[in-house]
């Protein structure tokens, strides 16, 4: 057994999820998180709502609520979406709590001392008339890069590039459509260049990751620049500094600390387990958490911050690098063992846009289908690794002719050929196994090696193949055995055994399935004539603020129970029920009313 974190990308709290937002890495590390859970793993997944910065300060204003009261809501929304689709977070947390705001302080203080954090003097923007500081939010301006006209004073939206407003060409005040005059004002920037060294012979030592991943992050280091992380902005988390702590104007920037919420939410999970010191097990370069793995899953416009950034913000605070620093009071911290990337979603050969309605939201998906439908959808077809089209027709598909006509099929049948003609799991026949039976047994308990290790190594379309090549195999078994024709009283034993194996194999299959599709994994393990829970389900549970904060909703779960990754002999005369079909067959005409309501 060992210590595994799962660190997933945080969703922005500016408004509902969408299936887009899911696709990539957020099933994808549900699916990674249960299967190391099952093989014995001590497994620690964190995220959260990731809620300042300027988009969130600009949408409050035009709202004219808070940046907070916005945050309040899409955080509870977001949290909702993820727990519709049962993904199993021992906690999802906001980065408005206390505790995470003491983290990243406690970061920033640690990555001062030593010497990778340093104050810098730019051009700031004031407004002529009041001589007051203007906020990034407020100014707008021509792209340099590439040229799309509403750039804002921190990012251009259109290409995604880090500006300054002293950047943009021909900039304007939002609020009174004035020129800005830029003075000098000071700024804190994190010394990427003389960490560069460190980030290079660590990614050296990188195994199994992307190699496109791997060569984009190697790339990076040949031209790292200082990258500020503070901004002129009220919303955000405050600088630790004296003469800066109680400043209204300038916050640490949100890509700052944001990045930081992995170790944050690892903290506050600790301290509500009533191990406060639990978060190291996972974390600790020294000692307990020496031999702990992080995986960090995230969608490939996010690679730079894991696989660059983190990392040098983790080495630097750890005392590495060339300044000789000490280790914060944290103690030194552990790197990436692999930052999982996922590539795009598109949805009908367009880009996801909730401006444009080319959107569907996990919600809305929610209310017509099912949670494990789409969960197989984005396992079998999604963009793992390459950008991948979602169509109604192709969920269509996939939902009748493979989750229905293959999977939930044998399910049916052959229980339900058991509980008519034995009531119970029948035993099998003294006269023993024929080689068919031996094959399609020995199959299924092969399946968790194959599937168990494509898993482990995030290739989780060969996985969910493998466990579906399952299926077909005692799909075929069946339909060849015929069981259904041996009516005669002498041939009744025979059926048993054929049915026993067939069962088996929905057991050792609905093992191998459960990562992928946990909600009716539960409900075939009840069929089978199971207790218990077999695939643990998280809660959203309100919470109190640890340090006197508003109280906000989390999503946590008890995940020590459940099945195990192995083949578990089925208990002879277990009571058999008829069952109750496991998967919603779709009628086609949802195509056309789906892309009726894209059209708007
Ligand atoms: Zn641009």
């Amino acid at each position: 057994m060992s210590h595994v974190l799962a660190a997933v990308a945080w969703p922005y709290a500016n408004g509902p999820r969408h299936i887009g937002h899911v696709s990539g890495f957020g099933v994808p590390s549900d699916v990674f998180s249960r299967y190391m859970r099952m093989a014995g793993h001590d497994v620690l997944m964190v995220s959260g709502t990731d809620e300042h910065g300027t988009p969130i300060q600009v949408q409050a204003d035009a709202e004219g609520v808070t940046p907070r009261e916005l945050a309040d809501r899409y955080n509870r929304v977001i949290v909702e979406d993820l727990h519709g689709l049962g993904l199993s977070y021992d906690l999802f947390t906001r980065t408005t709590t206390r505790n995470h705001y003491a983290v990243v302080q406690e970061l920033f203080e640690g990555l001062y001392r030593n010497g990778y954090i340093v104050p810098k003097t730019t051009m700031g923007a004031i407004s002529p008339s009041t001589g007051r500081t203007l906020p990034d939010r407020y100014i707008e301006g021509t792209c340099p890069i590439c040229g799309y006209t509403s750039a804002r004073g921190d990012q251009c939206d259109n290409c995604g590039n880090q500006l300054d407003p002293i950047d943009l060409i021909d900039p304007k005040s939002k609020i009174n459509g004035e020129t800005p005059e830029f003075v000098e004002t000071e700024h804190f920037f994190l010394d990427l260049p003389a960490l560069a060294d460190v980030l290079r012979q660590w990614l050296d030592t990188r195994e199994g990751w992307r190699p496109n991943v791997l060569r984009f992050s190697k790339n990076l280091l040949d031209d790292l620049q200082p990258r500020a992380i503070t901004r002129d902005l009220e919303w955000g988390v405050p600088i630790p500094l004296e003469g800066w702590r109680d400043r209204p104007d300038k916050r640490i920037y949100v890509w700052f600390d944001a990045v930081i919420g992995y170790l944050s939410a690892s903290i506050e999970w600790a301290r509500r387990s009533g191990d406060p010191e639990a978060w190291r097990r996972w974390w600790s370069t020294d000692g307990e958490g020496k031999d702990a793995r992080a995986y960090y899953f995230m969608g490939k416009d996010n690679i730079v911050f894991h696989s660059v950034i983190w990392p040098a913000l983790l080495a630097g605070y750890s005392g590495e690098g060339p300044r000789d620093g000490e280790p914060g009071e944290l103690g030194r911290l552990n790197l990436p063992t692999e930052v999982v990337s996922s590539e795009y979603l598109t949805m009908e050969g367009r880009k996801f846009s909730s401006s444009r309605r080319v959107v569907i939201y996990v919600r809305d998906f929610l209310e017509r289908y099912d949670a494990d439908a789409l969960r197989y959808f984005i396992a079998a077809a999604g963009p793992e690794s390459n950008d991948t089209d979602f169509t109604w027709a192709e969920f269509l598909r996939r939902n009748n002719d493979e989750l229905v006509a293959g999977w939930g099929n044998l399910v049916n049948r052959s229980i339900s050929m058991a509980a008519k003609n034995f009531g119970a799991i029948p035993p099998v026949d003294p006269a023993g196994l024929t080689e068919a039976d031996e094959a399609l047994l020995a199959t299924a308990r092969a399946g968790f090696a194959t599937v168990g290790d494509l898993i482990g190594r995030h290739r989780q379309k060969q996985a969910i193949g493998e466990a579906m090549r399952v299926v077909a195999e005692a799909n075929r078994y069946l339909s060849e055995q015929a069981p259904w024709k041996l009516k005669d009283e002498a041939d009744k034993p025979r059926m048993g055994t054929i049915l026993h194996v067939a069962l088996q194999v929905v057991s050792d299959a609905n093992t191998l399935l459960t990562p992928f599709l946990p909600h009716s994994a539960q409900k075939v393990h009840e069929l089978l004539g199971g207790t218990g829970v077999h695939a643990p389900m998280p809660s959203i549970v309100e919470v109190e603020d640890l340090d006197g904060g508003p109280s906000y909703p989390v999503l946590m779960g008890d995940y020590t129970q459940g099945a195990r990754w192995e083949s578990v002999p089925l208990e002879v005369g277990r009571p058999l029920a008829a069952p109750k079909p496991v998967f919603r067959k779709l009628d086609p005409s949802i195509v056309d009313e789906e892309l009726a309501r894209l059209a708007g």
